[in-house]
């Protein structure tokens, strides 16, 4: 790394500084450093998440829950009813008479 103070304003007016981490695909931050190509956050492209137990915080807002839920959040309802798939409700007025 050639320029020590890459952050400071009057450094960079001096020196021109090159990116050591660029955008995680994976955890959308900015740490995923190019030449080692892997990221400090997330570790990928490890199969495993990055995770510490010195780190609960993070685990905490990382975790099942915090995002959109998109195949988990209707789970309870599809075991309620048995996981079915590909068949039609039945007429609510064809199945009172035959009660
Ligand atoms: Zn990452």
């Amino acid at each position: 790394m050639p320029n020590l103070n890459a952050n400071t304003a009057s450094s960079s007016c001096t020196h021109p500084h090159s990116q050591t981490h660029t955008t995680c695909r994976r955890c959308n931050k900015g740490s995923f450093h190019i030449q080692k190509s892997t990221c400090a956050s997330c570790g990928y492209p490890s199969a495993k998440k990055r995770t510490y137990q010195w780190g609960q915080k993070e685990i905490r807002r990382r975790t099942t829950g915090t995002g959109r839920m998109q195949y988990m959040r209707d789970l309870p309802r599809r075991f309620k009813n048995g996981f079915r798939e590909g068949t039609q409700a039945a007429k609510k007025e064809a199945a009172a008479p035959a009660s």
